[in-house]
């Protein structure tokens, strides 16, 4: 584990030092919001996007453009349909790590993640606390929006169906494909919190996909203090005020240890 914000290598003691004083600034937060991606659920074995050293990550494998587009699903839906329902499999499988448990425990944090998986939920957090600003895989939805929208059980292998049982338009999973506007509610409770809070905890994402990205500046720029915790630097690295890098699963139960 390391601490990066000034980019020289460290001692386990300068590491734990940062982990300490990141510490102090989540207690003393009066608010706190978490951000995350990919990286939160990776020890949960749900494989990340982008990560550059994860032979599984997703885009690794697969044309991004053909499976998660309004555009690919118009040509092979019969392609999305099953990629979306093998993903649907894995994180029914599935289980929150040490990480999503630390944060659910703590029910005074707002918790903004890009993941459509619902394993902070399943950890404790209550739904009222998580805002999924990419969708919920969970969610089958009219592609028309027609109003239509089904909440699967995952664990259960709820089954989809293709057409739209008001206006019989295609069925796809409520997640939010490239090209597409993020949910209008989620985008301003995201926002609002990252103008008021005082620390932004930014957790496993690449900091690369906008417009969620730029939440960590408005956050900065807000006045928040920001700090990140990846494996790896990130799109975000220069924003941080102190950076952990390491797992998730280690890290974050160790920074919210009371
Ligand atoms: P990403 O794949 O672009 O980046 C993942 C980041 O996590 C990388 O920076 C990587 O270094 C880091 N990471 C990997 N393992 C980690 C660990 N154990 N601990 C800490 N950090 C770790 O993911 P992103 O930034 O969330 O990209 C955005 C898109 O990916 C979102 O749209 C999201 O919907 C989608 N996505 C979601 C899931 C999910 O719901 N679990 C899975 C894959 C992708």
């Amino acid at each position: 584990m390391e601490a990066a914000a000034d980019r020289e290598p460290v001692t386990v003691a300068a590491a734990t030092t940062a982990i300490d004083r990141a510490r102090d600034l989540l207690r003393a937060g009066r608010s706190v919001t978490t951000f995350s991606g990919a990286g939160l659920s990776a020890e949960s074995g749900i494989a990340t996007f982008r990560d550059k050293h994860d032979p599984n990550a997703l885009w690794a494998k697969f044309d991004p453009m053909e499976l998660a587009s309004p555009e690919g699903f118009a040509r092979h839906p019969e392609v999305v349909r099953a990629w979306y329902a093998w993903r649907r499999e894995g994180i029914a499988r599935a289980q929150p790590n040490p990480a999503h448990r630390a944060l659910a425990e703590r029910d005074d944090l707002l918790h903004i993640t890009q993941n459509v998986d619902d394993l902070l939920e399943r950890a404790g957090a209550s739904i009222d606390r998580v805002v999924h600003l990419h969708g919920e895989i969970a969610i089958d939805r009219c592609h028309a929006r027609c109003g239509y929208e089904a909440r699967l059980d995952l664990a259960r292998g709820s089954v989809t169906v293709e057409a739209c049982p008001k206006c019989a338009q295609p069925v796809r999973p409520g997640v939010v494909w490239f090209g597409e506007m993020l949910p209008a509610d989620a985008w301003q409770r995201a926002e609002h919190a990252c103008r008021s809070c005082e620390v932004l905890l930014v957790i496993g994402t690449s900091g690369v996909v906008y417009p969620a990205a730029g939440l960590v500046m408005l956050a900065k720029s807000a006045g928040a203090r920001i700090v990140i915790v990846n494996t790896e630097s990130s799109g975000a690295s220069e924003l941080a005020d102190i950076e952990l890098l390491g797992p998730a699963g280690e890290i974050v139960p160790r920074l919210l240890a009371e």
